[in-house]
Parts: C-alpha cells; structure tokens; sequence
C-alpha cells in the first residue's frame, strides 16, 4: 500500500537548505549554471523549472521528492532531453546526468544502469564482455527513458522491446518511498512502467537482460530517390518473408544542403533500405542478395559490423538540435500510401522534412507480454523529422505534418509509439498509444501511485476518477 505523504518536520522551504541536505547539486534560477543545466537534447524545448535538482544517489532522489511535495511542486524527470513530452516550467527539474552507474554481470548476461546513463555507455561495457543490450538507433538516447516508452532497437525482432527485457527498476515514488519494481514486487507498476513511460514514479536505475551479439550483419543501401516507389513496393514485398534476426526499416533521406556533409551527400535525397541481421554473416549475405540482384544500390555499405559500431546504421545526429518527430502506425505500405510518403518527402514539393523511415516491427516484438506497452500487433512505425529554425517554422512544420498525417489517414491504424511522439502531439495522443484496457489500467495506477499528478511531464497519464 502506498504511504500518505506528510511532510517531513526536516524541510524548510528554501532551496539552500534542500542543498544542505544533498550530495548532489541545487540549481535555481539565478545561478549562472541554470541556463546550461534546463536546457533538453532538443533545442526546441525551453523550459523554465523552479530549480533544479542535479542528485548524486536515490537517497538524493528522495530528498527532491520529498522536497517539491512539502513545497507543493510537481516533478518533471529528464536524462538528456530526448524525448520531452511538456516543458518543466514551475517544476522540481531532476536531471538525472550524475547517476551514472553501470554494472555489467556477464555470467547472468544482465547489467545495472542508473538512471542517467546513455546508451552508448551501456554498450561499451557490455560488448566489452561479449553482450549487447537492446539499445536503439541513437548511442545518445538515454537508456532509462527509451525502456519506459517501450524502446525499439535494431535488435528488436529478434530479442524483443527494451521494455521486455527489464529484470527488474529501482523507483522513488511520489510518496518519497525507494521501491524495487519487478514481476514479484510491486508487480502491477512493473507491468505499468514497461511502455507506460515516467509519470508513474522516478526510476533510479534498472536491470536488463543483454545477449550474446558481438557483430550484425548490418548497414544501409542507398538507391536513387527517383527509384522510392519501385525500392518501396519491393521493401514491402520483402517483408513477409524475412526471419526474426533481421530488424529493418526503409529510409526517405533529405540530407541538408550543409558544407559538413561530405559531396555526395550534401543537398542530395534518397531512398535507403536500412537494417541489422543477427546471425551467421554468410545469412545476412544472402538475405541481402534479394536487393543486390535486383537494382545495384548506389551506395552498398552493408557487410560484418561490430556491433560496438551499432550507431553507425542510422547515423543519428549526436550534438543537440532543434527538431521536431511524428509517428504513427501504418496498416499497410499500399501503392496510395507510398505515392502519399514520396510526395510530402519531396523537397521540390516543399517538404520541410529532413526524412521518413518506416521501420518493420513484428518478430519478438509482436510476442504478448505483461506490460503497458500494447501496439504489439502493429507491423510498421512511420516516424517522420524535421528540423526547427524558428518559432514560425515550427509551427509551419507541426502544420504540414499534421496535413501529411491527414492525407495518410486512410492507412493508418489510429494507434501511436509514444517512443516517437513528443510535446503536445504526445500529450494529446496518449489514448491511441495503448490498447483502451491498457490506458485505463495505467489511469488507475496513476490514481495509485502519482494520485496527485505530481509527475505531470512524463507521459500525459491522468489518476482515475479526477
Ligand atoms: C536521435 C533519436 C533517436 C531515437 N531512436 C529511437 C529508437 O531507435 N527506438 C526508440 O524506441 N526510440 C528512439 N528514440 C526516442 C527515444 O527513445 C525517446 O525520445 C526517449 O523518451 C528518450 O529518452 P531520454 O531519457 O534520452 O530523454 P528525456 O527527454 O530525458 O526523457 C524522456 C522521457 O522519459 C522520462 N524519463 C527519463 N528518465 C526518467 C526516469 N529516470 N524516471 C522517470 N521518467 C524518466 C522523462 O520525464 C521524459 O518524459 C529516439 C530519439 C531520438 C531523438
């Protein structure tokens, strides 16, 4: 049963004294640090929180929690910014950047992560021992984060979700109680927060399984963009008969007209089959004979990756941007729906769009688990990005988005990956992330665990019955 909060006799109200009482850092605005320390990933997010807690431990989580409570301020949880689904403006900002532990068993193939460890991290460690977690396209994501939306990798059909792989999380919640989370312990939150995202408690650090994958047979083919419908009608023709170990996507790239990329890539558009097989080489090889026999690709850097080299399949950009991400789930890759995509990719049509992927799902992803996470029948992720240059061209690009969407409809399954939504599409959206029981019993643990909505800027989950 969770505790009533009453507030500690220890607290006063002032930020000086919550500092006295950490190992970590306090921020608050007028400290020159403030302006670097709310800053997110994504440059398109300002926000203005009430201080900044910066913890070194759970026990330092503890004490924030305890403080924003007995001070009546809601919580807003950020690793590297990501992902963020509403501004921590008049919050506690716990950043969780300084825990970040990480420890690898390889004889139990698992490893300990802390909250604010990225997964690049994680899997350096773990290929140092022969393993690899189940990370996604992009080393800089945090690992916490991803798992709590679900998280899809280039391993993902053959090991599952990220989420399906959690042993076990350790959580404060609202209450300012540390809490061990698994099938056994407060089971009901396990299953909450494997998709449900953060809004049902401060994950401190979790358990992962991690498998014996050293190399993939992995990259990309870029073809021609005047080729998209042919190299996409034929994607979607391949997809029925691939095995588990190959988790794929097809790629509309509009690479920017920037002096940092290289020639033959700046300013230049294509349509690019993207993917990972894990599993002997000579596999993978004569998986990839289907595209090699059919049209020579331009560019062909598939072959043995490292699999310490996992970035380098999507090549996602490192360094903070401004952007902004959409997705939905496609029913189906009809000959309509490719000519839709094509078109609203097209930079000629005006397309503020830097690219769209549909990544194929499926395989273990597609397995039942006890978790939130419930678009498991759903095959194909369209995420669509653009970048952000100003107030005006982000509402101009929120714009064409939602009229891309509109026109893709039709083809649509209704449902979303939260993983891919952020800001208001994700608060808005959050129904159509989960099957309708799934949302009710996430509304239901909200009421038990957060039922003063004190975690308000993780996913838009409301407490039952308010
Ligand atoms: C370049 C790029 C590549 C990506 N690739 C993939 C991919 O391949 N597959 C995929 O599934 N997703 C992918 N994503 C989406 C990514 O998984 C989400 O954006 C994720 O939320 C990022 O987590 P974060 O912790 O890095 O970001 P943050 O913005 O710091 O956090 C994201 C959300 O998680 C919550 N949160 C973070 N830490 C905690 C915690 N300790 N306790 C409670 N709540 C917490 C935050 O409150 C916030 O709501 C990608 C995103 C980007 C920008």
């Amino acid at each position: 049963m969770l505790q009533t909060f009453t507030k500690p006799s220890f607290i006063g109200d002032s930020w000086s004294f919550l500092q006295s009482r950490l190992q970590g850092t306090v921020i608050v605005p007028d400290d020159q640090r403030y302006d670097q320390a709310r800053l997110a990933w994504n440059l398109a997010v300002n926000q203005q929180p009430a201080g900044i807690v910066v913890p070194k431990s759970a026990a330092d989580v503890i004490e924030a929690v305890r403080f924003a409570r007995s001070e009546g301020l809601s919580i807003a949880v950020q690793a590297t910014g990501h992902g963020n689904v509403r501004p921590a403006d008049g919050s506690l900002l716990i950043l969780t950047s300084d825990l970040q532990g990480v420890e690898i068993d390889a004889q139990a193939q698992t490893a300990w992560v802390e909250a604010g460890v990225k997964w690049g991290v994680v899997l350096a460690k773990a290929q140092a021992a022969g393993l690899a977690p189940l990370l996604g396209s992009s080393p800089d994501v945090g690992a916490v984060g991803y798992t709590l939306g679900g998280g899809m990798g280039w391993l993902g059909r053959k090991y599952g979700l990220s989420a399906d792989n959690v042993n076990y999380f350790e959580v404060v919640t609202t209450d300012g109680q540390l809490r061990r989370v698994s099938a056994t312990e407060n089971s009901d939150l396990f299953w909450g927060l494997r998709g449900g995202g953060g809004s049902l408690a401060i994950v401190t650090g979790m358990e992962i399984k991690l498998y014996p994958v050293t190399t993939v047979y992995g990259g990309n083919l870029f073809y021609s963009i005047e080729q998209a419908k042919a190299v996409i009608s034929h994607y979607r023709e391949w997809l029925p008969t691939v095995p588990d170990e190959l988790t794929s996507s097809v790629v509309i790239m509009n690479f920017p007209p920037i002096p940092e990329m290289p020639d033959f890539l700046r300013g230049q558009s294509f349509v690019m089959i993207r993917g990972a097989y894990t599993g002997p080489v000579e596999q993978g090889e004569a998986l990839l004979e289907y595209w090699r026999t059919w049209q020579k690709p331009v560019i062909d850097d598939f072959k043995a990756l490292p699999f310490t080299q996992a970035a380098a399949i999507s090549n996602d950009p490192v360094e903070p941007m401004a952007a902004m991400s959409s997705s939905a789930w496609l029913r189906e890759l009809s000959d309509e729906a490719i000519d839709i995509l094509i078109d609203h990719l097209k930079p000629a049509n005006g397309s503020p769009l830097a690219f769209a992927e549909v990544r194929h799902a499926g395989g273990a992803i597609a397995r039942p688990q006890a978790t939130a996470y419930s678009n498991r029948d759903a095959q194909l992720s369209l995420q669509v990005v653009g970048a952000i240059f100003s107030p005006e061209s982000h509402q101009a690009l929120k714009g064409y988005v939602a009229q891309f969407k509109q026109a893709l409809q039709p083809y649509l399954t209704g449902q979303v990956y939260m993983n891919f939504l952020e800001g208001t599409e994700s608060q808005e959206q959050i129904r159509n992330g989960y099957a309708p029981e799934a949302y009710e019993r996430l509304t239901q643990l909200k009421a038990k665990y957060d039922p003063d909505n004190v975690l308000a800027y993780g996913f838009n989950i409301q407490p039952a019955g308010k």
